[in-house]
């Protein structure tokens, strides 16, 4: 079936009620039938609800239908996208270890990659996404994971996904793709050989700024990359903590299933119910929603593109885009998703474009249906000094938007209107 009928559908069978919708299971825990079978949960001997903390009904749909449309064996649901990148990466290293990080991803991936899991030893080493070849003199021993975004945010730079999971898959190490601005329905870096998929489901997926959400998705096949590998002993390994469970001899995906027995176990990054909820009927409509942000952000791009004050601009759906090319490749029908960046002369008149616009609220977020405009030197990356801010091409007239669901006249209006103010 294709991704947009399994986006409405699948993973859901009728409860006794018949109820249409997928219900909200708004609880914490669930009764078991008997103490064997309480026993028989927590042993793995029997499948099914023990906390919410763990695993619950409306959340496991999510699941269900996040794994199928990405192409993937399983997915697991967290509170936010940070989450979910916290536990793909922390399942496979310890102390000592380093991953490999591209030089174009979110600003939350910078600061939790390379400063705050540095506390506890690991050291992340960075590469430039758009020469992947330069991953190879960074790999050593203890390099366990590569880490990227497929359509990068806030620098809208499109990752060769073949290039990079070829050097992943010569070394033997697992590749995370972030695929949060693209969605699972423009590409599915699995079928490009990306082993774990990343989301923070808040974007694109929510869809209307209404709930925080995350996913890890799995391929399959990972158990057989894991027996044979020498770098990952811990899924080889008795867990102490599961009296002495092997991940690789369950016949469930071990990526998945050691981020849910331990590390939602440990750390509880549990999506509510109710969000998982919330996300589940914001999937029915994603793909009509990614068409019309791609088409409306385009347009607007080919507005901008002949405006004398607007220069740098970046969308990859423009032809003279330097990732174009790679957009067409990798992207369904070359479609590009709603980000767009350019640059004013300077920050004064970047200040004067987000306060002269009426349609484009000032906010930071992306992927909302209301079309957002935002100023990342001052807001998004102000932590970071103006000289490090320059060299990963955040300038102080630059501008981001997010193109939103509006009439594509009104928002050319608006910018026109702003822009000549
Ligand atoms: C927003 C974002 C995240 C973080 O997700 P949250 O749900 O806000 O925690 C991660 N990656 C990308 C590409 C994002 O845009």
């Amino acid at each position: 079936m294709n991704k947009e009928t399994l986006a409405i559908h699948h993973g859901y069978e009728r409860d006794s009620q018949g109820t249409t919708a997928v219900p909200i299971y708004q609880t914490t825990a669930y009764a078991f039938k008997s103490a064997k079978h309480a026993s028989d949960l927590f042993s793995l001997q029997d499948l099914g609800n023990i906390y919410t903390r763990l695993n619950n009904p409306t959340t496991a749909v999510l699941e269900a239908r996040l794994a199928e449309i990405e192409g993937g064996v399983s997915a697991l649901a967290t509170s936010s996208g940070q989450a979910a990148i916290f536990y793909a990466i922390t399942n496979l290293v310890k102390a000592g270890d380093n991953i490999i990080l591209s030089d174009k991803v979110y600003g939350g991936s910078v600061t939790l990659l390379k400063h705050t899991i540095k506390r506890f030893g690991i050291e992340a080493r960075v590469f430039n996404l758009d020469d992947p070849s330069t991953i190879e003199a960074l790999v050593d021993d203890r390099t366990k994971a590569i880490f990227y975004e497929s359509l990068s945010n806030p620098q809208i730079a499109v990752a060769d996904i073949d290039a990079i999971s070829a050097i992943a898959q010569k070394h033997g190490i697992i590749s995370i793709c972030d695929n949060t601005v693209a969605t699972p329905l423009l590409v599915n870096p699995i079928a490009h050989g990306a082993d774990i998929v990343v989301h923070s489901c808040s974007k694109y997926i929510s869809g209307q700024g209404l709930a925080l959400g995350g996913a890890i998705i799995d391929r399959d096949g990972l158990t057989e990359f894991f027996k044979g590998s020498t770098r990952y002993p811990h899924f080889n390994e008795p867990d102490e903590s599961y009296q002495g469970l092997v991940y690789t001899d369950l016949p469930f995906p071990p990526f998945n299933l050691r981020v849910r027995l331990a590390l939602l176990r440990d750390i509880g990054a549990t999506p509510s119910p109710f969000n998982s909820w919330s996300l589940i009927q914001s999937l029915e409509t994603l793909s009509l929603r990614i068409e019309k942000h791609s088409h409306n952000a385009l347009k607007v791009a080919k507005f901008l593109e002949s405006h004398p004050k607007v220069f740098n601009l970046n969308y990859p759906g423009l032809e003279g885009n330097s990732y174009n090319a790679l957009a067409n490749k990798y992207f369904k029908d070359g479609q590009c998703s709603g980000l767009i960046s350019f640059e004013v002369e300077d920050k004064e008149s970047a200040w004067k474009v987000l306060d002269a616009t009426k349609l484009f609220s000032i906010v930071v977020n992306i992927g909302d249906s209301k079309s957002i405009i935002t100023h990342p030197s001052s807001t998004t990356h102000q932590q970071i000094p103006l000289v490090e801010q320059k060299k990963i091409g955040i300038t102080e007239g630059l501008i981001r938007l997010s193109v939103g669901l509006e009439n594509s006249d009104d928002l050319i209006a608006d910018l026109k209107a702003a822009l000549d103010s």
